[in-house]
């Protein structure tokens, strides 16, 4: 890698992150003062989450120079789930192009549940966005491949590229999905009648052992870093996709990664994030760093609620929000909350 990082990291529109102890500091300030929200409930519609300990919370910012910055349960395993839904994307359209996928797929907010059938009627047939389960199943059966095995390793070694490990599978997590996804067989055959989806069950199948795959937080963090630095791996210098896919996925992260309540982390935290229903988000700010944050409890739309506190006070105290216009301050204060700085 021949770039130079240094440039890049100036380049961010709210200039570069504060030096690294101030960042490891910033990270266990986050992690403390998102660990007493108790709230929310953790997911149990796919039997095997039920069982996670709700107290589990891990935190890691992962630099686009490779640095890392951990606090808490971060190298604990969970299934992916639903944030795996990003980096399939990213994948697909690395094969496939961009005004492909975006006829097939749309990136437009539904502003419905992740599982919405309503959703699909209400368009035509048409999945919207590619972080809802439609969208994300039909994405899923995008991904060029001769039959579903192949199509499986494509996933599951391209997931690994963003991780910089190799990803396995938590067995117990599909099977047990596996076993109760009638909703998503339905929404698949719901796309197949509207000519949107070629071999619906496969597609499911696929796309259930996609969001099985376990990974870490730490994991998660590097995944976003991979988007962060243009598509290249910043740990394993590995180019996993190009920089104008990583700026598609991360626009769509941004209108829709959270679901219905896409705009409200937008207006709160202002940057691309997708969360997973057993508890993981994984955060972007481009040209800086991944953030992975894991812990069990959701709120009403599927996001985990310290996830989204703990990010949101580094956005704040890193100065990562992508919608402000000057130079933060170099992580000088504490990210509180908006409106605490002087
Ligand atoms: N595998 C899960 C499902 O299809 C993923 C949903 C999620 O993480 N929001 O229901």
């Amino acid at each position: 890698m021949d770039r130079d990082l240094e440039d890049v990291r100036q380049r961010a529109a709210t200039g570069p992150l504060p030096a690294h102890p101030r960042v490891d500091e910033l990270v266990e300030q986050a992690y403390r003062w998102a660990m007493p929200d108790t709230s929310g409930a953790v997911a149990d519609y796919i039997p095997a989450l039920a069982d996670a300990d709700p107290e589990l919370f891990g935190l890691c910012v992962v630099e686009v120079d490779g640095a890392s910055h951990a606090v808490g349960d971060v190298d604990v395993a969970f299934s992916i789930q639903s944030i795996s839904k990003a980096f399939v994307y990213a994948l697909v359209c690395e094969e496939l192009g961009h005004a492909g996928v975006l006829e097939r797929i749309g990136v437009d907010n539904t502003g419905l549940a992740f599982n919405s059938v309503m959703a699909i009627e209400l368009n035509d047939g048409h999945p919207r966005n590619p972080m809802v389960n439609a969208g994300a199943i039909a994405t899923t059966a995008m991904v060029p491949a001769a039959d579903p095995d192949a199509r499986w390793a494509a996933v599951r070694t391209g997931l690994s590229r963003f991780a910089g490990r190799d990803l396995a599978l938590d067995d117990e997590v599909y099977a047990s999905e596996a076993a109760t996804n009638q909703r998503n067989r339905a929404i698949a055959r719901l796309l197949e009648s509207y000519g949107r989806l070629e071999d619906p069950l496969e597609a499911v199948d696929v796309y259930t052992r996609q969001c099985s795959l376990l990974v870490t937080t730490r994991d998660v963090a590097v995944m976003g870093a991979t988007l962060a630095d243009g598509g290249v791996n910043p740990v394993t210098g590995e180019r996993v996709v190009s920089p104008d896919v990583c700026r598609d996925t991360l626009a769509v992260l941004a209108s829709t990664g959270m679901y219905e309540r896409s705009g409200t982390w937008l207006f709160e935290i202002g940057l691309p994030g997708k969360s997973g229903v057993a508890g993981g988000v994984v955060a972007v700010a481009p040209g800086k760093a991944g953030i992975g944050a894991f812990s069990p409890r959701l709120d009403a739309a599927g996001n985990s609620v310290r996830a989204q506190e703990a990010i949101g006070y580094l956005s704040r105290a890193l100065g990562l929000n992508l919608f402000a216009s000057a130079v933060h301050d170099g992580g000088a204060h504490d990210g509180a909350a908006w409106g605490a700085r002087p």
